[in-house]
């Protein structure tokens, strides 16, 4: 099943992503798994995280969370005019962070190599940006084949 995309990036907005794509870098040469995230508010980068599970020993510090997370405790309204930008469609945990603090766009790097929650994105009003950037597409390809194993635990699948 693939996914269209149902929007477009605004001007300003690759910034976001490219945000997200430095901190998936980082996990990587942490010996990580190279998923980022970014949160914005008004065109401006409030902080960035990536999936430390490896790092941390932790089962819930994926990109958008860890992201969540470093950017610490915010007022509702401000979660609500907010955008995420990650690497990689958003996993159920993730989507329901999205979900829970009301951020209202997800701009998604790209969905080739996983897709997430998606639809359960859009079904709750959520504006879903499928960039299809090749850069996040190719980290992800080369790190499943080296690390197959640390992927299919990072999705919750049987090893
Ligand atoms: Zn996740």
């Amino acid at each position: 099943m693939t996914s269209k995309p149902d929007g477009t990036l605004r001007p300003g907005e690759a910034a976001f992503l490219t945000a997200a794509i430095q901190a998936a870098r980082r996990g990587l040469r942490e010996g990580g798994i190279p998923i980022g995230a970014a949160l914005a508010h008004n065109g401006r980068v409030l902080g960035t995280g990536y999936n430390r599970r490896v790092q941390l020993g932790s089962p819930i510090r994926h990109g958008e969370t860890d992201c969540l997370e470093n950017v610490g405790r915010l007022p509702a309204s401000v979660y609500a005019a907010s955008t995420m930008a990650t690497t990689l469609s958003p996993c159920d945990m993730c989507t329901g962070a999205i979900l829970l603090y009301k951020i209202p766009r997800v701009i998604i790097g790209e969905n080739r190599t996983f897709i997430g929650a998606e639809e359960l994105l859009r079904s709750r009003g959520v504006q879903v940006v499928i960039v299809d950037d090749p850069t996040c597409a190719e980290m992800m390809t080369e790190f499943i084949a080296a690390q197959p194993a640390l992927w299919n635990e990072d999705i919750g699948m049987a090893d």
